[in-house]
């Protein structure tokens, strides 16, 4: 048996494995991936801090041939490490393999950024003296990522980490080790000094527990639930150090009597049930008007019913698999929770077989659905979106921001009037008008407002904001 091991100061190492199994086909196991503990992670930890003082020094043009190679070879290797992607998560093979390509888009990105790091030399109010203001790398990097975006989301941490001159200790999902160990070998044979990037994959409560309990990390960059953001939070506050916090939605999608009926339902199709719902910027808040209420819930319904949920891997499957089991109860119980709250399950909800066995659910759409439910208030993670009927646009947008989180918000309307009001008066960081609220650019920045994110923006140049720190030095003339 093959195991793959975490890589802790340019070594690989471990022994102790686990099964990484397909959410498609129970039966096939994706590979066997090793399990680190809260001692490996200590050492990765110290490994990074030993190489932080070279590496933060090291040539931009090596930086950049590290992160342009890596680029190079993921989009190479696009077909391959977008079916492991397919297989491991359960996101359909065209969605999988678009993630990978917007990973070496990223790292393509931040290979550009390590040309492109400036400062700024000002006058000092006072005479003879000069004014240089640079920006230094923070240190030993510490990123924990969630399963559902398991190579873009540690690219778009790991590239502006190593691009800026920090050292990294990456613990990844313990889901999606595949995609995971893939960069690390990938980086590492591109050429990383001994342990500028580590990862030690394993689990949250042992191995992130262990990071956030270290007095060495400069800086934690987090994506995943609202509940382990709040644990990164106040451990990180302990320690005194910098965080980011990428964390849930409940992402509303407005349409208006005056909507593109095609254009909204195609947007609330995609924002709600593809990648299974199990997108943080998924809408599962379909806010209508009542001018079009019973128009869009059919023309959304028959729509649903075209979509095929089957095995990820296979050609013209639209919806995965729902990630694991215990996502597959989490997303029924809220379909009961919906139900029992006094919601119309319009639409699916059931759990379905296959030829191979796997987490088949049927998208579930309810409607006369109110917003203090709780399935309008908490974020299920599902194919599972509910209509809430509206008078007006005033009260569409009312109820839109009336919600703990804002990430993402869309609007479907030909108002001019109403989009541009909207863009300006969405409580979300992301604001979508006549698309679907998931589906970003990996060159511009990315994050939510409320309980949704915390800490500065993600991606594109932006990214400079967390991974760096601002240095003022004066000098006598
Ligand atoms: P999660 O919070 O369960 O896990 C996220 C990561 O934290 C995993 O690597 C996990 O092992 C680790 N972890 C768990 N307990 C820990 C602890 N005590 N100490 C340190 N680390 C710990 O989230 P998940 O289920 O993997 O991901 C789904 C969530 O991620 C959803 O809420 C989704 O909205 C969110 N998400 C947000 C964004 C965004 O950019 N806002 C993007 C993708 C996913």
């Amino acid at each position: 048996m093959t195991v793959h091991q975490n890589l802790i100061a340019g070594e690989w190492v471990g022994s102790d494995a686990s099964p990484n199994i397909n959410p498609s086909d129970t039966n096939d196991v994706v590979g066997h991936y090793a399990q680190a503990s809260a001692e490996d992670a200590k050492q990765a930890i110290a490994a990074a801090k030993a190489a932080f003082p070279a590496w933060s020094r090291s040539g931009i043009l090596e930086r950049h041939a590290i992160l342009k190679n890596t680029s190079d070879e993921i989009l190479a290797r696009r077909e391959e490490l977008g079916t492991l992607l397919a297989r491991e998560e359960g996101k359909t093979l065209p969605e999988a393999t678009g993630e990978v390509i917007r990973a070496a888009q990223i790292f393509d990105f931040f290979a550009g950024e390590t040309l492109r790091l400036t400062g700024e030399v000002v006058p000092s109010a006072r005479p003879n003296i000069g004014v240089d203001i640079t920006r230094e790398p923070l240190g030993v990097i510490g990123i924990i990522t969630p399963w559902n975006f398991p190579i873009a989301i540690p690219a778009w941490k790991i590239a502006p980490a190593l691009c800026y001159g920090n050292t990294v200790v990456f613990k990844p999902a313990d889901l999606v080790p595949g995609c995971a160990w893939a960069i690390a070998d990938i980086l590492h044979r591109a050429g990383l000094p001994k342990g500028v990037l580590n990862l030690v994959m394993g689990r949250g409560s042992v191995v992130g527990q262990a990071m956030l309990d270290s007095a060495d990390l400069a800086g934690i960059t987090f994506t995943g639930s609202t509940d382990t953001g709040k644990r990164v939070a106040l451990a990180s506050i302990e320690h005194n150090r910098r965080f980011q916090l990428e964390m849930g939605g409940k992402n509303p999608m407005v349409v208006l009597d005056d909507a593109d009926l095609a254009v909204a339902v195609e947007a609330a199709a995609n924002s709600g049930f593809f990648s299974t719902g199990q997108r943080c910027t998924a809408s599962s808040r379909l806010i209508v008007t009542e001018g079009i209420h019973d128009r869009f819930v059919t023309a959304l319904t028959e729509r649903l019913k075209t979509l095929n949920v089957d095995n990820a891997l296979k050609a013209g499957t639209h919806i995965g698999p729902v990630v694991d089991d215990k996502q597959l109860r989490q997303d029924m119980d809220y379909i009961d929770i919906g139900k029992s709250e006094g919601a119309r399950l319009a639409f699916g909800g059931a759990c379905l077989e296959r030829e191979t066995p796997g987490f088949y659910l049927e998208p579930a759409l309810f409607t006369e659905a109110k917003n203090d439910m709780r399935i309008s208030r908490e974020e299920i993670f599902g194919p599972v979106a509910a209509v809430i009927r509206v008078k007006d646009y005033e009260e569409a947008l009312a109820v839109a921001n009336d919600t703990p989180f804002g990430l993402s918000a869309g609007i479907a309307t030909t108002s001019l009037k109403h989009a541009t009001h909207f863009k300006r008066n969405s409580e979300a960081g992301m604001v979508m008008v006549n698309l679907p609220t998931a589906g970003v650019d990996f060159h511009v920045p990315f994050g939510g407002r409320k309980a949704s994110s915390f800490g500065s923006r993600e991606q594109g140049r932006y990214a400079a904001e967390f991974f760096t720190t601002v240095k003022t030095a004066y000098t006598l003339a």
